[in-house]
């Protein structure tokens, strides 16, 4: 979007309560650190806030939903169009008999833990997935053995125009790692099952779960988690090991030497590098073992000249 067209948007909206801002810096907001500005972003305070901003959006606006960035990687160009995160006025948790329900915008860590404090299990695996439950649902995130389509009652969407329904889990299609759900489509809670055990004995399994986490991933470094599926049959890390990446280097870009599925920022990788070393250990893999991967991160935004594709 040109400048003007920008001004002319911001200026056709509503007043809202939330953030809504043009040419936003989306390296701040992504774990990846990296990347260009949104044409415009919006958090909005609640879904009232929402809900008035979509219903005065023009139709040939892209719409691109993020949650905390922890599986996105955000390219130099920027994001065209209109950027929504959902943050704070989104993070409500509450439970009810063996139920616990979320805003899209809570960190699934505090899931985690509202379910432990009383008592409910199921829930544990998502001590281990440090994004928001917008996220969890759309990426069908896991770990541990579980994941978000074992767990999953219902969740609430709102389209471009406006509509919220309620879906069921058969509407999301789930596999691994993956959600049926339109790019324009927007999570904004879930509720999942969940089932009485011990408090003790819950806290315990999370302890377990963090800490080998702890032991096997980068933690506190600027990374985007697992970058490429498991592939049937085997791990991603595995081939990506295989054929030599472990600690490859583009630039501030390297494939991470504790665990070769995670590629980090050191500082001053841009995402064109980043995607750039992603497609090289592919590329090697594909030469190397003839398999495939596929990309786990979401690669969003305009490609600048001389990317990756
Ligand atoms: C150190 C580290 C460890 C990780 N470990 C795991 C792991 O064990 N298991 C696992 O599954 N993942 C893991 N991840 C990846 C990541 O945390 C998950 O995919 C997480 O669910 C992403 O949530 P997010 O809020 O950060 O979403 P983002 O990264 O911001 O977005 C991811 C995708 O979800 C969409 N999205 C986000 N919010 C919404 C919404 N409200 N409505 C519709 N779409 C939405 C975005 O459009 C995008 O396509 C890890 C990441 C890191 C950095």
């Amino acid at each position: 979007m040109t400048a003007d067209e920008i001004e002319g948007l911001l200026s056709s909206f509503p007043h809202v309560a939330g953030r809504l801002v043009a040419n936003a810096s989306m390296a701040r907001l992504s774990w990846f650190r990296t990347g260009g500005n949104a044409d415009i972003l919006f958090e909005p305070a609640d879904e009232e806030d929402l809900l008035k901003v979509l219903r005065r959006l023009p139709g040939d606006i892209p719409i691109t939903v993020i949650g905390v960035g922890s599986n996105l990687l955000v390219r130099d160009g920027g994001i065209e169009g209109l950027v929504i995160r959902l943050g704070r006025g989104f993070s409500e948790i509450c439970t009810r008999g063996n139920v616990v329900s979320a805003g899209a915008g809570a960190m699934d860590v505090h899931v985690a833990k509202a379910a432990a404090d009383k008592g409910l299990a199921g829930l544990e695996f998502l001590v281990g997935v440090p994004g928001t439950i917008g996220g969890a649902v759309r990426m069908n995130a896991g770990a541990y053995g579980r994941e978000v389509k074992d767990v999953l009652l219902h969740a609430h969407t709102v389209d471009r125009f406006g509509h919220v329904e309620e879906l069921s889990p058969s509407d999301f299609n789930f596999s691994y790692r993956h959600a049926e759900l339109t790019q324009d489509k927007i999570i904004l809670k879930a509720a999942f099952s969940a089932s009485h055990g011990n408090p003790e004995e819950i806290r315990a399994r999370m302890k377990e779960i963090s800490s080998a986490r702890a032991d096997s991933q980068p933690l506190g470094t600027r990374t985007g988690g697992s970058t490429f599926k498991n592939p049937d049959g085997t791990n991603a890390w595995k081939l990506v090991d295989e054929a030599g990446c472990r600690g490859l280097r583009i630039g501030d870009a390297q494939v991470s030497e504790k665990h070769c599925n995670f590629l980090i920022n050191h500082g001053g990788a841009t995402a064109a590098q980043i995607e750039e070393l992603g497609e090289t250990v592919r590329a090697r893999v594909l030469e190397h073992s003839g398999v495939e991967l596929e990309w786990e991160i979401k690669r969003v935004g305009r490609e600048t000249k001389g990317a990756a594709s």
